[in-house]
């Protein structure tokens, strides 16, 4: 590929008026927005009125002028995006706490099945978690195994098969609708973290059957630093399940101000505290960009912005861990080297911004909202360049910052 055929490519991009949508520095690459997606150019005002008509002005009104409704509203707008009903979605806490929520839930629903299932190396707060929520309920265990005995380990006492759909290291993606059938099979229930799948790839819950999923919104979704996370619980099991963090919020009538819990119907149940009504706002004028959005299109895009990477990383000599189907991965492409470190140092100073994940793996995002095919391919050309000069030696590439 060259500089032309990149170029090229971005005249027909479907997607390219999308990137001026979004705020970024000048000569920056930013291959990050899997971890920290970019800041849509509509989030500063939806803040700045959220701040001072809403509160400001309107104070306590606020709460019955749409605040309250928040985390159904823009539950509603990432159904979609994953092929749920606008009304098996909520957005609030993080994920990590809609995943303990979850877990208990699930446990508590077929006391004969003890067992959550799990990956080794899946993502730290799903493992974390699932720790915990597991001590929370007598006589469970977790289960961690991995990827190639997941299949083996679930039988009659499997309450729950906990997964992450895209691996945030290697990108590999689960088979969607085939890993739901198996627990299904298995007489178990799936949980799913859409983490680096939501925004990403196509998604559709609905036609694959899941029961429950979780996902973040600051990544593919630009939804903000810690912006709030989103449960969907299929129809079907919502009046079946129960929330272990029984707030006022998730209260059929939380205004009655009742001593006894009485949960809500629907969605509602999973709320627990005050929904953080300013992430809420960014998270919101972030979302309203992905109306109308053809995900076979992001999809599509994602698949050639990898393979302009994986050339350059080919030639750069470096082995890609990410798979080369792109049905069977995420938006991002990661590659090891024993100085990954480093390497992700070097680029960053030159503007090319992506990460390492412990303890060999440099990854870069691949966003096809803002990212041109030439953001790419230049981005691949500094990586060439970096690893064949050796760049990264330099020791001031060495030092560890608190968060990598
Ligand atoms: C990013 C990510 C999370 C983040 O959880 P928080 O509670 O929002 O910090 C959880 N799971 C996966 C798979 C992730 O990639």
């Amino acid at each position: 590929m060259t500089r032309d055929d990149a170029r090229a490519l971005d005249r027909i991009d479907p997607l390219a008026s999308f990137r001026d949508r979004f705020a970024l520095p000048e000569g920056v690459i930013y291959l990050d927005g899997n971890s920290l997606g970019a800041l849509p150019d509509a989030v500063p005002a939806a803040l700045a009125d959220t701040a001072t008509r809403q509160w400001g002005d309107r104070l306590i009104r606020s709460w019955n002028e749409g605040w309250i409704d928040a985390p159904q509203r823009l539950g509603a707008k990432i159904a979609p995006l994953i092929g749920a009903a606008p009304d098996e979605v909520i957005v609030g806490d993080t994920t990590s706490t809609h995943l303990f929520k979850a877990i208990v839930a699930a446990l508590r629903h077929d006391p004969t099945r003890r067992t959550v299932v799990s990956e080794a190396g899946n993502f730290p707060t799903d493992l974390h978690i699932a720790e915990g929520a597991v001590a929370c309920v007598p006589g469970a265990r977790l289960t961690v195994v991995e990827r190639a005995a997941l299949a083996d380990a679930l039988d009659d006492d499997t309450a729950l098969l906990l997964l992450t759909h895209v691996h945030y290291k290697t990108s590999e993606r689960y088979d969607l609708t085939d890993w739901t059938a198996r627990a299904h099979a298995a007489g178990a229930l799936i949980l799913w973290d859409f983490s680096h799948s939501v925004g990403a790839v196509p998604i559709d819950v609905t036609a694959a059957g899941a029961d429950l999923a979780v996902g973040c919104t600051y990544k593919y979704l630009n939804g903000g630093p810690g912006a709030p996370a989103f449960l969907y619980v299929a129809s079907r099991l919502q009046e079946a399940l129960a929330n272990p963090i029984s707030g006022w919020m998730g209260h059929a009538e939380p205004f009655a101000f009742q001593d006894a819990y009485r949960p809500a119907a629907g969605m509602k149940r999973w709320l627990v505290g005050t929904p953080s009504i300013l992430a809420m706002a960014s998270l919101e004028a972030a979302l309203d960009l992905w109306t109308g959005i053809d995900m076979a299109a992001l999809q599509a895009k994602s698949a050639t912005l990898f393979a302009i990477l994986a050339d350059a990383g080919a030639q750069a000599g470096l082995p890609c861990v990410s798979p080369t189907d792109p049905s069977a991965r995420g938006s991002h492409i990661s590659f090891r080297h024993d100085h990954a470190y480093e390497l992700t140092q070097a680029l960053i100073a030159r503007g090319v911004i992506g990460d390492f994940r412990d303890p060999d793996i440099l990854r870069l995002g691949l966003t096809p909202l803002y990212l041109s095919h030439e953001d790419v391919w230049r981005a691949g050309e500094h990586l060439r360049e970096i690893v064949a000069t050796e760049a990264w030696r330099d020791p001031a590439f060495a030092t560890r910052n608190a968060v990598t």
